[in-house]
């Protein structure tokens, strides 16, 4: 989508949503100019599909129908008014501003599901609970007295009850929305922007409801604002060359909670309680079976995110312990590893009685193979090596990278003859045409690891100073 497209939707959306603000109140200029500013959006969605045949165009046709629909229900209304006494309560034009929610919901559903192909549960875990703490809000001061209203019949209620449950799955999939991981380009910002205009609108709808407050005709012109900003910037939205990659799947998002999302959390769960501190305090406890099942899901939600939570920790502390103890190159056991397997071997070999060997193995001019074919290659010995000699040692033998080019050998219930032959056919197996000597200790029934590995120690000395390419023991 070209840029100047952008630029002459963007200019013709902000004079639309100025110019309202100044047009005469109550007069027809003033009603086209809402549906004109609807129509509009929802011309500039169906353009914007066209143009850029973004995956998952079906999303797009139903915000372009929900948009359209929803302002249309403003001119529905006034051909009512005009051709009817009263147009009375619900009418078609319910029916129309009702669009918008099935619609876009549908919508922003099929758009979710195809950016999230993964199982994303902790975000789907996070969204319910954010949803259930401002729809138990909803519940109470929306829901509630919809359904009460005896002056409307069962349409009538089932209508206006229609209006805040909408809000509340629009919320919903506003919500999974920003959660559903990483990928938001502008197109993505400027949805989200689109849905949290309509919620902010209803939203303080209801709140004037709530206050039986009868608002001005400025802060009615305002509040209709609010809604033609939400048509325009879903036209925005598709109008943006990144209404493209919209639905493209997208990374997870990292199950850590973030701060904001902690507060808003917080927020959420608070809900419950913090109705029925406010309605204690005024002596008009109504709802406590409503807040005690939204509190109840509240809790069974926040202890299923925890639950996710302690396994992700689970798993990367076992990762870490994994790491702690592992050789990055070569994959064997590290220093660290070996540190606590000899101690061990030795005390088995103490209870049962059995012989327990140590070998020290260190390549032979490795520096040298370093200097005539460069690290890499030298890494690349060091990895064939320790799969070679790994292959050539039994079962029980433990095999562990000391550091450099040095190795550790334990060969339990082998004497030092055994282990000498061993090492031996270690050594001949050894890569790339290269050697390594090596000592060999049979531990003394006393000494500790450190003396048993300083007696193999010094037995690789021996190893070297004889001329390389050999296995030595102790004299
Ligand atoms: P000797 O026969 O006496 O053991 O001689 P050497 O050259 O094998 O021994 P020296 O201790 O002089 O050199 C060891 C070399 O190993 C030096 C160092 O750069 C190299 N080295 C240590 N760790 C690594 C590694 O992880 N990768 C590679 N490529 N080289 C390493
Ligand atoms: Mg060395
Ligand atoms: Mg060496």
């Amino acid at each position: 989508m070209s840029n100047r497209l952008m630029r002459c939707y963007l200019a013709v959306a902000a004079a639309g949503l100025a110019g309202f603000l100044v047009v005469p109140d109550g007069g027809t200029l003033q009603l086209i100019w809402q549906v004109g500013c609807g129509w509009f959006a929802a011309a500039a969605i169906i353009v914007g599909v066209r143009r850029s045949r973004p995956a998952m165009a079906v999303s797009w046709w139903l915000f372009a129908l929900g948009v359209a629909g929803n302002s249309g229900g403003i001119l529905v209304e006034y051909v009512l008014t005009r051709t009817q006494l009263s147009p009375g309560f619900p009418s078609w034009a319910d029916a129309a501003y009702l669009s918008l929610y099935p619609a876009v919901a549908a919508g922003m559903f099929l758009l979710i599901r195809r950016r999230t192909a993964h199982r994303d549960w902790s975000s789907l875990v996070d969204a319910t609970t954010l949803t259930t703490g401002i729809g138990l809000l909803a519940w109470v001061f929306m829901v509630k007295p919809a359904a009460a209203d005896p002056t409307i019949g069962l349409l009538g209620h089932i209508v206006s009850v229609a209006y805040p449950l909408g809000d509340v799955v629009l919320l919903a999939m506003t919500v999974r929305l920003m959660l559903s991981g990483s990928g938001q380009n502008t197109s993505f910002r400027l949805v989200s922007a689109a849905l949290i205009c309509f919620l902010a609108g209803d939203g303080t709808w209801a709140l004037i409801n709530q206050m039986a407050w009868e608002p001005g005709p400025v802060a009615h012109r305002v509040l209709a604002d609010i809604f033609l900003a939400g048509y325009l910037l879903f036209g925005a939205a598709a109008v943006h060359q990144d209404a493209r990659s919209l639905a493209r799947t997208v990374a997870p998002r990292p199950a850590r909670i973030s701060r904001p999302l902690l507060l808003a959390l917080t927020f959420a769960s608070l809900i419950g309680p913090g109705l029925l501190i406010v309605q204690a305090t005024q002596n008009r406890v109504t709802d406590v079976l409503s807040i005690a099942v939204g509190c109840a899901a509240l809790f069974l939600l926040v202890v299923t995110r925890m639950s996710q939570l302690l396994t992700q920790l689970d798993v990367q502390t076992e990762k870490a312990r994994e790491l702690a103890v592992t050789d990055e190159l070569t994959g064997l056991p590290n220093r660290r590893a070996w540190n606590t397997e000899l101690p061990r071997g030795i005390e088995r070999a103490r209870r049962s009685g059995a012989p327990l060997t140590v070998a020290v193995i260190d390549i032979d001019h490795f520096k040298k193979f370093n200097d005539a074919y460069g690290h890499p290659a030298g890494d690349r010995l060091l990895k064939e090596s320790a799969a070679a000699w790994s292959s050539q040692s039994r079962e029980v033998d433990h095999l562990a990278r000391y550091g450099g080019e040095e190795f550790v050998l334990m060969l339990p219930d082998a004497t030092v003859e055994q282990a000498r032959e061993i090492v031996d056919r270690m050594r001949l197996a050894t890569p790339l045409g290269q050697s390594f000597s090596a000592g060999v200790a049979q531990w003394d029934g006393t000494e500790t690891s450190e003396e048993l590995t300083a007696r193999a120690d010094a037995a690789l000395y021996q190893a070297k100073a004889g001329g390389r390419n050999r296995v030595a023991v102790p004299a």
